[in-house]
């Protein structure tokens, strides 16, 4: 099958939108065809420009350091608008259906919800793992995109990767592995797998091992006819200047990145173990991301106590299969002390 034949019948026919720019390929000496501000920015750079619409330099870059041709790449403003741009190109509303794995991040449903698209649940087994079986008796014709979130969000363990291949030699729509927290993860990326499966689309971000949430920048590698049909739908200047210079600048610093999720990864253990020690934690799941889920006595009432500390963590008792839990972040060595002699002291 074409994965290509997966798209909605309404996007096969379009063009992307495009610009006077894009012919003539910065080669000009005078810009007169976007009616932007030609004295200048107020701002020390070129921001009165609008910004390169194929983010060419961005992508060279980030290609370097993934090993994915710039043609299978794909860059969002963070990955959540990636995942929106699935919904839209692929999901026809009030037909098509997609299946999510809960517990998992939450913006897969808000982006079906927003594009009426039917959103199919099927738990992951009490380990946490895919439920391969009820996978299977969920898809039917008009399924177009299972997401797999791995390592997982909330759960912070990596799912099996035979059960993720297995849903990849059987599932003929789009198969989405969310590695947004793959640099704290002993498990390896899919990258690798993306010659083989034309379906395959792998979400990374910058906006946890890289630090950059604030400057909402997300990557999805996937075959060249899915890249080919974001790129058909994606607002033209998705990627804003100072995201791209920022983003460039700071990929020449992966040596600093590196030594942060050394470090993160060692502070997952120590708190870890630190939190299996106290008498009202009743179980500290194994993390491959850089958050630990701990199921704890009176988890509501704890999360309410540490607000009032001014320790912010995530309340997730409330969610399927999460009972009396609460998802705490990696901080740095002092944030973690401060929280288990909050949690020590309750
Ligand atoms: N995927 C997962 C699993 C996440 O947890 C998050 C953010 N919490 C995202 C994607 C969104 O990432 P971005 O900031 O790139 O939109």
């Amino acid at each position: 099958m074409d994965v290509r034949d997966l798209q909605r019948e309404n996007i096969k026919n379009l063009s992307p939108y495009s610009t006077a720019r894009d012919e003539f390929k910065g080669q000009a000496s005078v810009y007169l065809d976007a009616n932007e501000n030609s004295f200048g920015s107020p701002l020390p750079a070129d921001y009165n420009r609008y910004p390169d619409p194929l983010q060419l330099d961005l992508k060279d870059a980030i290609s370097k350091i993934k090993g994915v041709p710039i043609e299978n790449t794909f860059l969002g403003n963070g990955s959540d608008e990636a995942i929106d741009l699935l919904f839209r190109a692929f999901c026809n509303p009030g037909k098509d259906n997609v299946i999510i794995l809960p517990p998992t991040y939450g913006m897969y449903e808000v982006s079906a919800n927003i594009n009426d698209v039917e959103v199919r649940k099927v738990n992951l087994t009490p380990d946490f793992q895919l439920d391969l079986e009820n996978i299977a008796e969920t898809i039917d014709a008009n399924t177009k995109i299972i997401f797999i979130c791995s390592p997982n969000n909330p759960t912070g363990n990596s799912l099996n990767r035979g059960d993720i291949e297995t849903i990849l030699a059987n599932f003929k729509g789009l198969v989405v592995i969310d590695e947004a927290y793959i640099n704290f993860a002993k498990q390896k990326t899919f990258i690798q797998e993306l010659t083989e499966y034309a379906n395959l689309v792998i979400l990374q971000t910058f906006s946890k091992a890289w630090g950059l949430a604030a400057l909402r920048l997300g990557m999805a590698f996937s075959s060249t006819h899915v890249i080919d049909i974001l790129n058909k739908v994606k607002p033209p200047y998705n990627i804003n200047q100072a995201t791209q210079d920022l983003a460039l600048a700071a990929l020449q610093n992966i040596q600093q990145v590196n030594e942060w999720i050394k470090i993160t990864v060692n502070e997952r253990e120590r708190l870890a173990n630190a939190l299996s020690r106290l008498e009202k934690v009743r179980k500290v799941y194994p993390s491959d991301a850089n958050f630990i889920l701990v199921q704890i006595d009176h988890a509501h009432w704890t999360y309410h106590q540490l607000v009032d500390q001014g320790i912010i963590v995530r309340d997730r008792s409330k969610v399927v299969l999460c009972d009396d839990c609460l998802r705490i972040t990696i901080g740095t060595t002092e944030e973690n002390n401060q929280l288990l002699t909050a949690l020590e002291k309750l």
